[in-house]
């Protein structure tokens, strides 16, 4: 608590857009309860603090940190464990820092190849001299560093314990004011809880549904859907089947099918396999030609299915790996999770 008697928050992001920062002042006016309801000690895209602030704080000082973005680089990792060790309730804040999203597809490749295209191979690169940043280097003025970029990107909760996941791509504001509410209320959840719901959107959707036959799939241009009736059934691919409910259906209300920015349901371990499997329960075919015959409509099926949760899951990297022939070196194994002794 701070002096004056109110909790302290503190905001921040790591392997982020900056979508979720927005996504917290798309609560409106609301914003002007938090800021009176709490002592706002870290918010580094709206104010102006540094990272010494947060290390003058007492460890467990912070009451609540919703920490937004995946885990990339050297830099996200110690901010996390920085905010983990001063925090007494760390939040994952929507889908980068609970499931990977975005940044979690660069797991398809590793480090080198990444550096390889960026700085080598991609068509709009201009670099004669092959330059890669370096961690660090010497200049007239002194030694620059820069963070070490990871191999493989992680979700919040794989760095450091988490008492709470927001899911969203970025979180609705209804689900960040209920998550304030409960805060600011004493009204937690158990630690561990996804504050949200636990039915998929299907069940928010208003679209009729009927039994499902895909027998091929088609890319949004290419047909225009009836508005009332379930976009998977007219072969529009949809991921609402198998994500958790939270938005209100807001893709499939404007005639796009789901994503999946919510992840998986409850208990669910792997969410792509778990869209995988929702969507081959729906395919009408029956030997494996026809079988590859309609998945051969639907273009980019790892990204499809896995557009949210590679970082979370259990087959990232094995295709890498093979294809490798080698392990690929994991974070985890090289930077040391929470000291023990912080872990409360
Ligand atoms: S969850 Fe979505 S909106 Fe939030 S930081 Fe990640 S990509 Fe951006
Ligand atoms: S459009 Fe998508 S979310 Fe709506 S009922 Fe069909 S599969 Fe479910
Ligand atoms: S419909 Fe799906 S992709 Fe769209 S906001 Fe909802 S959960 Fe995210």
């Amino acid at each position: 608590m701070a002096e004056n008697g109110k909790p302290k928050l503190a905001l921040y992001w790591a392997a982020s857009c900056g979508g979720c920062e927005i996504s917290v002042l798309a609560i409106h006016e609301k914003i002007l309860d938090v800021a009176e309801a709490f002592d706002i000690v870290f918010w580094p895209c709206v104010m102006d603090f540094k990272v010494s602030d947060v290390e003058a704080l007492e460890d467990g000082e912070i009451d609540v940190c919703l920490f937004n973005g995946a885990i990339r680089t050297d830099e996200n990792a110690h901010m996390a464990h920085l905010l983990r060790r001063k925090s007494k309730v760390m939040v994952a804040y929507g889908s980068c820092a609970m499931e990977g999203c975005m940044p979690g597809l660069a797991n398809f490749y590793d480090r080198e190849r990444i550096m390889q295209f960026v700085y080598h191979d991609s068509p709009s690169t201009d670099n004669p001299d092959g330059v890669e940043p370096q961690t660090r280097t010497e200049v007239p003025e002194g030694e620059l560093t820069l963070p070490g970029f990871w191999n493989t990107v992680r979700t919040l909760d794989q760095i450091v314990p988490v008492e709470y996941f927001i899911p969203g791509c970025p979180p609705e504001a209804k689900w960040t004011e209920a998550a304030i509410n409960a805060i600011i209320s004493g009204e937690l959840p158990p630690p561990g809880s996804v504050i949200g719901m636990d039915v998929t959107v299907c069940d928010e959707c208003p679209r009729e549904r009927s039994e499902k036959k895909i027998t091929r799939f088609y890319r949004p241009y290419e047909i225009i859907p009836d508005p009332d009736i379930c976009l998977l059934d007219q072969g529009l691919f949809c991921a609402g089947i198998a994500t958790r409910a939270g938005c209100g259906a807001l893709c499939p209300q404007v005639n796009m099918g789901c994503r999946g920015c919510y992840g998986p349901n409850e208990g669910v371990v792997d969410g792509g396999a778990r869209l995988i499997s929702a969507i081959a329960s729906v395919i009408d075919a029956k030997t494996p030609e026809e079988i590859d015959a309609v998945l051969d409509t639907l273009p980019d099926p790892a990204g499809y299915f896995y557009r949210f949760t590679l970082a979370r899951s259990l087959m990232e990297r094995t295709r890498l790996e093979r294809q490798n022939g080698h392990k690929v070196a994991r974070p985890l194994e090289e930077v040391p999770r929470l000291d023990p002794a912080l872990k409360e």
